[in-house]
């Protein structure tokens, strides 16, 4: 490669830069988390070598296998757990993770906090909103929000701000909109939001976590 072309990480760097100018925002205050499911070590090396240090992972089994021997290379990763969470897997993703970010149910509350009591391991967790009302997905409703907010703070969880999955194919930017406000009306200054298709506009929109995959590692082999 040419000094002069740019890679993925550089483009999407530029892009979250570019997004923050209008709303003077600092491009550090954007976290960008590549996300790394399904792309095996290989994939992931060249951009640990070009400085990227947050990475992403949807499955805590497949994190499991891949992560440790990447972390021992490179111990100042931090790996961040975006996709759903079953309680059972609760204490091998406090053990493995530094953020996880589907936080949405009282169930998975009293997992994570009793993982957490029993490794001596305090992560800082995302509560999911399912901004748009949708059955199928994860996310706890937003009228439920206030009520698991306070039942994972009495429960000793640092919660590090509000994640949400704006409905598939339509304009993000309410939904967006909407995550931040409810963030602001519940004093949390975290905002997990923002993918391939739309981490520009999330950043514009006040996102601190954006979760890129595809547009840093390209398409992955299967629906994730
Ligand atoms: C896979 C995934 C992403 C990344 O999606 P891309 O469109 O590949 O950037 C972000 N967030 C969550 C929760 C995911 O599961």
């Amino acid at each position: 490669m040419d000094s002069e072309a740019t890679t993925p990480l550089q483009e999407v760097r530029a892009n979250i830069a570019r997004a923050c100018t209008p709303s003077r925002r600092e491009p550090d205050d954007v976290t960008l988390i590549a996300v790394s499911k399904t792309h095996p070590a290989e994939a992931i090396v060249p951009l640990l070598e070009e400085g990227q240090r947050v990475f992403g992972e949807n499955r805590v089994q497949e994190a499991q296998g891949k992560w440790p021997a990447l972390l021992e290379r490179y111990p100042d990763v931090e790996l961040h757990l975006i996709g759903q969470l079953q309680s059972n897997k609760a204490e091998d993703a406090v053990a493995l993770f530094d953020c996880i970010h589907a936080l949405d149910r009282p169930s998975l509350v009293k997992a994570l906090a009793k993982a957490m009591e029993k490794l001596g391991k305090r992560v800082p967790c995302f509560i999911q909103v399912n901004v748009g009302s949708e059955e199928q997905k994860g996310g706890c409703a937003v009228e439920a929000l206030p009520e698991l907010l306070t039942q994972a703070r009495e429960a000793g969880i640092p919660i590090a701000g509000l994640m949400c999955i704006p409905p598939f194919d339509i304009e993000p930017a309410p939904f967006f909109a909407l995550l931040a406000k409810l963030a602001a009306d519940n004093e949390l200054s975290g905002l997990s939001m923002g993918m391939s298709g739309d981490y520009q506009t999330a950043a514009m929109l006040g996102a601190t976590h954006v979760r890129v995959g595809t547009a840093l590692f390209g398409e992955r082999d299967s629906q994730h």
